[in-house]
């Protein structure tokens, strides 16, 4: 298995999980670009938004859900966060597993990079 998401999922590498369910995982981003940056992956392997399919409805809604939860557990859901879905290669992704980043604990600025 080389995809890193799926060894985190899988456990065999680790991370700093917040929140998890049979069907999504939440952990610390390694390289933080705020206070609160947190990775909500599912852990069945899909590469991308871009990649999923009309079958995944119920999975990206739960990743939401889980997004929604995350924020809340990390004290962030009432003064607001960002939820941030980098898609292939000009949406900045780098890791090909989906994955949507929580980002809250202070201000995000307008438009984004
Ligand atoms: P992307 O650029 O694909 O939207 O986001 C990938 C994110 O994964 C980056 O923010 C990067 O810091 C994070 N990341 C990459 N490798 C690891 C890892 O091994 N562990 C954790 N916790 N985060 C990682
Ligand atoms: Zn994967």
């Amino acid at each position: 298995m080389s995809c890193i998401f799926c060894r985190i999922a899988s456990g065999e590498i680790p991370a700093s999980v917040v929140y998890e369910t049979e069907e999504v995982l939440a952990f610390s981003d390694l390289n933080p670009q705020a206070p609160v940056h947190v990775l909500v992956i599912p852990r069945r392997h899909v590469e991308s938004l871009g990649s999923s399919s009309d079958e995944d409805r119920s999975l990206l809604g739960n990743l939401m859900l889980a997004c929604r939860e995350t924020a809340a557990r990390c004290g962030i859901a009432d003064r607001g966060y960002r939820v941030v879905l980098n898609t292939n290669a000009d949406g900045g992704q780098t890791v090909p597993h989906l994955h949507a980043h929580v980002l809250g604990g202070r201000a995000m600025h307008w438009p984004p990079g």
